[in-house]
C-alpha cells in the first residue's frame, strides 16, 4: 500500500519530463516553420528579380540581415569578364560591390567542394577559407559554403559566416541552404543569360559600340536627366563623307575595317558617361549630357579632326577619311514643357538638318543648328 504515492509520484515525473520534451519539439517546429518561411521569402525574392544586379542586390543585402548572417560573400566564376561588363553597362559598378568577387579562376573553390559539391558547415579554416572572405572584415568564426551549381557546372560560391562557432556546425541539417543555394544557382544563370541576350540586343554587331534602338531609349533618360538638373543636352550626327566610294575601290571588308576604326576614335574622343552609337550604315550619333553648344562644338571638331588625320591603312595604301557632323543642343535652363519624346525628335531633326548642311557646304565640317 505504502508503494503506490510513490509510484504515482514516478508517473508524474515521467509526464512532466514528457511534456517538457513535447514543449521542446514544438519549438523546434515552431522555429524551423519560422525559418521555412524566411527562406520562401527570400526565394520569392529571388524568383521575381528583373535583373542580375538586382539579384546581387538582395543576396548581399537582403538576406544577410534577414538571416543575420554576420559576414557573406559571394563568388562567381567569370572567365571572360562578361559578367564584369554586364553589371558596369547595367550601372551597377562590380569594383563598388564588397561582397562580390568575379574571379576568372575558381579553382581553390573547387577544392573546398571536391567531387560531392554538397554545402559544407564548420569551424572557420584560416589557411583553405582566407580567399573566400573579406581581407578587411573581422574573420568569421564558422561557415556554411555553398556550392552554387548549375547542370554540374560549378558557377560560384555563397559563403555565409558566423562570428559565433556553434552557429553553423559540422553535421547539421543543411536542407535549407541547399535549396537556397540551387535556387539561387538557377535565378543566376537565367539573370545572366537573360541580361546577354539584352546587351547582344541593344550593341551593333560589327562595331561593339551600341546601335540605334540603345540610343533612342537613351535618348529619353538623358533628356528627362538633362532637364531635372537644368543644364544643356547637345546631339552629334557624324555620317562619313563619300563612304560609297571607299567600298566601291576597296571592296566592303576593307569598308567594314574602316566602320571598325571609325567607331573606335569617336569612342575614344567622349567620356563614358556619353551615349555613342551606330545610327546607321556609315553614320554615328552621340549625346552629351550636361554639355552646351560650345563644348559639343569643340568635340565635334575634335572628332572630325582625328579621323582626317589619321591615316586608314589597306594593303600598303593610306586611306583618307574625312566625317561631316551635324550639331545641335537643348538647354534646359529654358523652359521646356513638351513630352521628353518631342523634344528629342526636335534636337535630332536639328542636328540631322546641321548635317545635311555640313554636307551641302563641301563636306570634312562640323555645323551647328540652334534649336
Ligand atoms: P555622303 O558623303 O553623301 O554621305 O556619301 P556616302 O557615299 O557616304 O553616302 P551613301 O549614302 O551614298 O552611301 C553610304 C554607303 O555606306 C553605302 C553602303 O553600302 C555603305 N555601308 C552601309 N553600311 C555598311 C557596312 O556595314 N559596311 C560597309 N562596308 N559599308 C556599308
Ligand atoms: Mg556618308
Ligand atoms: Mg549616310
Amino acid at each position: 500500500m505504502a508503494a503506490q504515492p510513490k509510484q504515482k509520484k514516478l508517473q508524474l515525473n515521467e509526464v512532466e519530463t514528457l511534456k517538457q520534451r513535447l514543449e521542446s519539439v514544438y519549438d523546434d517546429a515552431r522555429n524551423n516553420e519560422k525559418i521555412l518561411k524566411k527562406f520562401q521569402y527570400l526565394e520569392l525574392k529571388l524568383l521575381s528579380c528583373s535583373s542580375l544586379s538586382e539579384l546581387i542586390q538582395i543576396i548581399t543585402h537582403h538576406s544577410r540581415s534577414t538571416f543575420g548572417w554576420d559576414t557573406l560573400t559571394i563568388i562567381l566564376h567569370d572567365e571572360d569578364r562578361k559578367i564584369y561588363k554586364l553589371l558596369k553597362e547595367s550601372g551597377k559598378d562590380p569594383d563598388k560591390q564588397e561582397a562580390l568577387q568575379l574571379l576568372p579562376d575558381i579553382t581553390h573553390v573547387k577544392h573546398i567542394y571536391g567531387m560531392t559539391r554538397k554545402p559544407t558547415l564548420g569551424k572557420f579554416d584560416l589557411e583553405k577559407h582566407r580567399p573566400l572572405f573579406l581581407a578587411n572584415q573581422k574573420y568569421p568564426r564558422s561557415v556554411a559554403l555553398l556550392p552554387l551549381q548549375r547542370n554540374n557546372c560549378l558557377l560560384g560560391s555563397l559563403n555565409l559566416g558566423s562570428y559565433k562557432l556553434e552557429r553553423f556546425q559540422k553535421g547539421s541539417a543543411t536542407d535549407f541552404l541547399q535549396h537556397l543555394a540551387a535556387v539561387l544557382a538557377t535565378c543566376l544563370h537565367t539573370a545572366i543569360a537573360h541580361e546577354r541576350l539584352k546587351q547582344a540586343g541593344l550593341t551593333d554587331a560589327l562595331t561593339g559600340i551600341n546601335n540605334r534602338r540603345f540610343f533612342d531609349q537613351r535618348l529619353e533618360e538623358e533628356i528627362s536627366r538633362n532637364k531635372r538638373l537644368e543644364t544643356s543636352l547637345s546631339c552629334l550626327f557624324i555620317d562619313i563623307d563619300h563612304f560609297k566610294i571607299i567600298n566601291d575601290s576597296f571592296g566592303h571588308d576593307v569598308g567594314d575595317t574602316v566602320l571598325k576604326k571609325v567607331a573606335e576614335l569617336v569612342r575614344a574622343q567622349i567620356r563614358s558617361i556619353d551615349v555613342v552609337a551606330r545610327y546607321g550604315g556609315e553614320e554615328f550619333a552621340i549625346l552629351l549630357g550636361q554639355s552646351g553648344e560650345t563644348k559639343a562644338i569643340e568635340i565635334a571638331e575634335r572628332i572630325r579632326a582625328i579621323i582626317a588625320e589619321t591615316k586608314f591603312k589597306n594593303a600598303g595604301n593610306n586611306i583618307n577619311i574625312t566625317v561631316s557632323v551635324g550639331v545641335s543642343t537643348i538647354n534646359f535652363q529654358q523652359r521646356h514643357n513638351e513630352v521628353p519624346k518631342l523634344i528629342g525628335r526636335h534636337l535630332l531633326q536639328r542636328a540631322d538638318k546641321a548635317l545635311y548642311q555640313a554636307k551641302q557646304n563641301g563636306r570634312d565640317q562640323v555645323i551647328y543648328l540652334e534649336n
